[in-house]
């Protein structure tokens, strides 16, 4: 049953945001926990802090024509989706996939406003991307579409204004193309992206941030159980920038990762993914930009075709690659099989109801606005870098992400304990609401 007070506000969200299901989405999980949070707090409820925090205080979006190898013109749409500027300026990725639109954004951007918040950074939230779809294009024309994208985008974002990065479908490559058109136009070099190239404003450990931060946070969480990562057997979906820096550490922490998945199926290595055969998967993805298929050919292990790897059993699991990949009967299969703990590098990878399943079974359930915030920490700590003109050792910017780490873990306790079960969700969302609605109720209705 839903609260009154959450059902008329998704009434009025629904209506004022027609079809964008994954912003419903995202948007109903936060206010199921924070509504009875600020029926405790009434001074959030008279500034209508909630309602504020769910209308983006911009969107932009505009054309992208670009001419394809062939010359060929191909038409597709950008977007900036600038949600909460409370505690910081916007920051957030680009994702480029065909199944990009404004709602699926929106949500990534309502997402976002919470995880920055949570990482103790000054960062507001926001979120952009395209339809485009860099899958099977030549380098030439994704830095062709990269231009154009950038040849709009430029005027609405800046260090001190919007500061975006990579996500699904935009890595170094992409935010190499982006950074060398915003600086041709602007005449200015200014870490205006994040997600750059080590000799040109990077920081050390960006490209693992995520992954690591995730498998810190899901360290955490089991260390309040008394239990440890060693010799766990993990499943992780996806075998992009995420799924390959969890794999990564999971190896160093001594576990033992056994799946990885793109959009066509996933593969089952009983015994285990290696650093030898973790290197081929960098290699396969980030430079020959082949498919996982290939793993199983070249290391002689089980592919499945059109199938998510939540059928293999697992202690751990890590939902790497996208929104809703994680659904009831996947939750129910995984908990019956023996699963204890999920951390969620991916935004939103579980459904609602998957949701219920794990906390009905008190596993341990990281949501990716906590679990996966460590790869916006580091975005924030090149940030810092750039400002200083300074570059921090690889020791010191992994010091600081796991410091990140465990006080994102220490707010979903403050918030979210309930006797010996910790609520992970409520916890996030309740940690990530304060420090924005405080800041906004100091800022005045703007
Ligand atoms: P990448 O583009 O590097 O990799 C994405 C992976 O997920 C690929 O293996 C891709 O397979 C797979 N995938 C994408 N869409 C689908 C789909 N619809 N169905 C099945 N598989 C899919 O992206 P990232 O690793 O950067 O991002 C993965 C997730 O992590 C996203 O949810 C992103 O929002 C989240 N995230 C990323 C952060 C970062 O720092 N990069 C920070 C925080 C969260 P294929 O190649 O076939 O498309």
């Amino acid at each position: 049953m839903l609260h009154p007070k959450v059902k008329q506000l998704m009434k009025s969200i629904v209506q004022k945001n027609p079809g964008e299901v994954e912003f419903h989405q995202a948007v109903q999980e936060v206010a199921e926990r924070v509504v009875p949070f600020i029926e405790k707090n009434p001074k959030y409820a008279e500034a209508k802090i909630l309602e504020r925090i769910a209308e983006p205080e911009r969107v932009i979006m505009f054309r992208v024509p670009w001419v394809d190898d062939k010359g060929g013109i191909q038409v597709n749409r950008g977007f900036r989706v600038e949600m909460n500027s409370a505690i910081g300026p916007y920051k957030g990725g680009i994702r480029f996939h065909p199944t990009v639109y404004l709602g699926l954004l929106k949500f990534l951007a309502f997402e976002q406003v919470f995880k920055n918040s949570l990482t103790t950074l000054p960062m507001g939230g926001g979120k952009g991307g395209s339809d485009f779809d860099p899958k099977g294009k030549s380098d030439n024309e994704v830095m062709r579409f990269c231009q154009n994208f950038m040849s709009e985008l430029f005027r609405h974002i800046g260090p001190d204004t919007d500061i975006p990065a990579g996500d699904i479908g935009v890595g170094g490559r992409e935010i190499g193309y982006l950074f060398g058109q915003y600086k041709k136009l602007r005449n200015e070099f200014t870490g205006v992206l994040t997600g750059k190239g080590l000799g040109w404003g990077g920081s050390l450990i960006r490209p693992e941030a995520t992954g690591y931060g995730c498998v810190y946070f899901v360290q955490e969480m089991l260390k309040v159980k008394g239990d440890s990562l060693k010799g766990k057997v993990c499943t992780v979906s996806g075998s992009g920038n995420v799924a390959q820096y969890t794999v990564e550490k999971l190896l160093r922490l001594g576990a033992k990762p056994v799946t990885l998945s793109d959009s066509n199926g996933y593969i089952y290595d009983e015994t285990g993914v290696d650093e030898k055969k973790l290197d081929f998967v960098f290699e396969l993805k980030n430079v020959k930009r082949g498919r996982i298929k290939e793993y199983a050919e070249k290391f002689d292990c089980k592919y499945f075709e059109g199938k998510r790897p939540w059928e293999v059993k697992c202690d751990v699991a890590f939902p790497s690659a996208t929104q809703n990949e994680i659904n009831e009967a996947e939750a129910k299969i995984l908990v019956k099989n023996g699963c204890i703990a999920v951390g969620e590098g991916a935004n939103m990878p579980t459904t609602p109801e998957g949701i219920r399943v794990f906390q009905e079974a008190k596993i341990c359930y990281g949501p990716g606005k906590a679990a996966n915030a460590g790869g916006v920490a580091v975005s924030g700590f090149e940030m810092s870098q750039n400002s200083l003109r300074l570059s921090w050792t690889r020791e010191e910017v992994d010091k600081r992400l796991q410091d990140i780490m465990l006080a994102i873990h220490e707010q979903c306790l403050q918030y979210g304990k309930e006797g010996d079960y910790v609520d992970y969700v409520t916890g996030a969302n309740i940690g990530g609401f304060v420090k924005v609605a405080d800041a906004m109720l100091a800022q005045g209705v703007v």
